[in-house]
């Protein structure tokens, strides 16, 4: 097994496409007859390339840092049985294959995918897709993955980003908050004095080695009891006087 990008696959064609002309090229080019039927020889070796078998596939976001499985349904080719040896006109009757030549089983395949993957990622499983009859191989299976959306992560590549609500006392004062990660819950320091849409990087939380991004919002309390207004009323007198800041500073070098 594999992981790939997106891309491998075009790249694979292309090789086989360019090795095709090499190979058509060098046919042409042979006048020794003994050469040339090598050449064809070699030619059809490369041409039986089996197909590969391309699937998609939803996994979770826990799924993506874990690691999980998948089954498939594969559709192999089969010789078909009623006009194997017919003659190619007459297997346009057959009432099996409609003249295909072949029939589709059905095979199970489970495959494991690996902790780590993003979407967009494309994992190769060499030998693992359908019997391809022209070949008589089967071909690769090709899964590609995408991560399903999350209620209040987003994902972005193997980075997951998220908002979480602080009060105003935690946000000012500091404080070791919970903080719900792809991987599980975590405590962090929210550092005092922590102002809104101030993002932390949690290093490695993020699925496969990626980070996760926490932006802080702050809950503005949403009642004040006679004492804490006149609390609140204290500390903007304070903060009115010209020495404010050192009240600032105090405040920060506390922790
Ligand atoms: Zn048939």
């Amino acid at each position: 097994m594999s992981n790939n990008n997106s891309t491998s696959a075009e790249i694979d064609y292309q090789k086989v496409i360019s090795d095709l002309r090499s190979e058509l090229g060098a046919v042409l080019k042979q006048p020794n007859p003994a050469n040339k039927k090598l050449s064809q020889s070699r030619l059809r070796l490369a041409a039986i390339v089996a197909l590969p078998t391309n699937v998609e596939t939803e996994i979770t976001l826990k799924e993506a840092c874990k690691g999980t499985t998948r089954s498939f349904v594969i559709k192999d080719q089969t010789a078909c049985t009623s006009c194997v040896n017919a003659k190619p006109i007459n297997r346009l009757h057959c009432p099996e294959c409609k003249g295909l030549g072949y029939t589709l089983n059905e095979r199970q395949v489970e495959v494991s995918l690996d902790a780590g993957l993003s979407t967009g990622q494309e994992v190769r499983y060499p030998g693992l897709g359908a019997n391809d009859i022209r070949s008589g191989k089967n071909g690769d299976l090709t899964v590609k993955i995408k991560v399903s959306e999350h209620p209040y992560f987003n994902i972005e590549g193997k980075n997951v980003t998220c908002t979480l609500r602080v009060s105003l006392y935690e946000a000012t004062l500091g404080s070791e908050i919970e903080v719900p990660t792809a991987n599980g819950k975590v405590i962090m320091t929210l550092q005092p004095l922590t102002q809104p849409g101030t993002v932390y990087r949690l290093r490695g939380l993020g699925i496969g080695g990626g980070d996760q991004l926490l932006t802080i919002e702050i809950n503005m309390p949403q009642v004040l009891s006679p004492e804490q207004i006149r609390l609140f009323e204290k500390i903007r007198e304070l903060a009115d006087q010209p020495n404010s800041q050192g009240n600032l500073a105090y405040i920060t070098s506390r922790n």
